[in-house]
């Protein structure tokens, strides 16, 4: 059996990229249990651990470099841009597995559901009651935002949710 490496440089030795991301996902998959996270182990290195959406993966300190936080395995989680904005950045270690579990808690747990399930709750609207033509129509009248810390450029579960406002309202107006 394969000794766990706990630092990337003994990782490194061990597999042929050494990514932080391999090291990552090997240090947490004993540790964390997967159904309080975005994605099942099997996919940590494609899904981001929050939101569970098949993005591009950041490097996320769990306990800042700032304040004193490590660039080890045991101190890195792998989050998309989106979720990279907006995760804690507090010394308590604790905290980041607390926050992605109660984003978790009563979604679907499919993946890239995430953000579309935010916009739905933010919008109050019935899904049923959605045209998905009207919805496309006001789609089209949303603006995309760049990231504040990633540059990452994403539209907004808060813009999606007025799309869905307003397509639900404007259908019903033609009705
Ligand atoms: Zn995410």
């Amino acid at each position: 059996m394969l000794s766990e490496p706990t630092t990337l440089s003994g990782l490194k030795r061990r597999t042929k990229n050494g990514s932080w991301l391999d090291a990552a996902v090997l240090y947490w998959r004993t540790r964390v249990y997967e159904g309080d996270l975005g994605c099942d182990w099997s996919e940590a290195d494609k899904v981001c651990w929050n939101c569970g959406h098949c993005r591009s993966l950041q490097k996320c300190h769990i306990i800042p470099r700032s304040i004193g936080g490590e660039d080890e395995p045991s101190n890195i989680v792998a989050l998309c841009a989106q979720c990279h904005d907006l995760s804690p950045d507090v010394s308590d270690e604790s905290e980041i597995w607390r926050w992605i579990k109660s984003n978790r808690a009563g979604r679907s747990g499919m993946y890239n559901t995430y953000w579309g399930e935010v916009a739905l709750e933010e919008s109050g609207v019935d899904p049923a009651s959605v045209s998905l033509a009207e919805l496309k129509k006001h789609l089209r009248l949303v603006g995309e935002h760049v990231g504040q810390l990633t540059g990452r450029i994403r539209i907004k579960p808060s813009s999606v949710a007025w799309a869905l406002r307003s397509s639900v309202k404007e259908g019903a107006a033609r009705a």
